[in-house]
């Protein structure tokens, strides 16, 4: 088994550096895997923000096949770039005015926070005669500072939503407060669960996208099956989003 790899700011980060953090974090999902006794499939999403296209790039060569793109402008600004291969998931804040120059580049909206915007991404994916998949952003944590549905409001929404004909609901993803994974992904699994198994029209939901470079092997133990990995595998930020 390979050691820790040292995570550099992203600047400094050479592509061996991110082949040796690639490595590390497929060994510890292989491991978390292993000990929840799991034989379904996590996927790695490299998220991108921040990061140049080489290193994407790189990243791609090596079998990531999965994008998560946080700033519009930053995403139109490089997707042309990416290889055609790569599926490409918008997981940050989305303004409603944002959604037409996103809607026919990207697979999946994770971060679906209001019914506002699911219905804002409904109108704008019809008119382009296409169905976009989403996730409901939970706020598992109630805090403040964080947009998405409370564990409260999520089953009525997603009642309204599911009725919307341009999307298609299939599952849900959280940013828990920091540290407090294992407190709060087991609340995100049991909900994941409850709503496929309360409302019929969700019972193919497949979908739950939660653990970051910090927590990402407690979101493998309790079920999630994206992790959104941006500096375990590309260094830290020198700016935070
Ligand atoms: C930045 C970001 C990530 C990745 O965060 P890291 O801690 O750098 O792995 C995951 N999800 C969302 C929504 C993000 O904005």
């Amino acid at each position: 088994m390979s050691k820790v790899p040292e995570i550099k700011p992203a600047a400094d980060t050479a592509l061996q550096d991110i082949r040796a953090n690639l490595e590390f974090i497929r060994e510890q999902i292989a491991k978390a895997m292993d000990k929840a006794g799991r034989s379904d499939t996590v996927r790695i999403m490299a998220v991108t923000k921040t990061v140049e296209v080489d290193k994407i790039n790189y990243a791609e060569s090596l079998g990531i096949d999965l994008l998560g793109e946080n700033r519009v402008q930053e995403f139109l600004g490089k997707y042309e770039n990416y290889s055609e291969n790569s599926e490409i998931h918008f997981i940050g804040g989305l303004q409603n005015n944002k959604v037409k120059y996103i809607i026919d580049k990207v697979r999946m909206i994770h971060s679906v926070d209001s019914i506002k915007l699911a219905e804002e991404i409904s109108r704008r994916a019809l008119s382009k005669n296409l169905v976009m998949d989403i996730l409901l952003e939970v706020n598992i944590g109630n805090e403040l500072s964080k947009g998405g549905f409370s564990d409260t409001e999520l089953t009525e929404a997603a009642k309204v939503i599911e009725e919307l004909q341009g999307v298609r609901i299939r599952g849900l993803m959280t940013i828990p407060p920091p540290f407090e994974g294992e407190r709060y992904f087991p609340c995100m699994q049991e909900l994941y669960e409850e709503l496929k198994a309360k409302e019929k029209g969700l019972s193919g939901m497949d979908t739950l996208s939660m653990g970051m470079s910090g927590d990402y092997a407690t979101a493998v133990k309790y079920g999630s099956n994206i992790v959104r990995i941006g500096s375990g595998l590309f260094g830290y930020r020198s700016y935070i989003k």
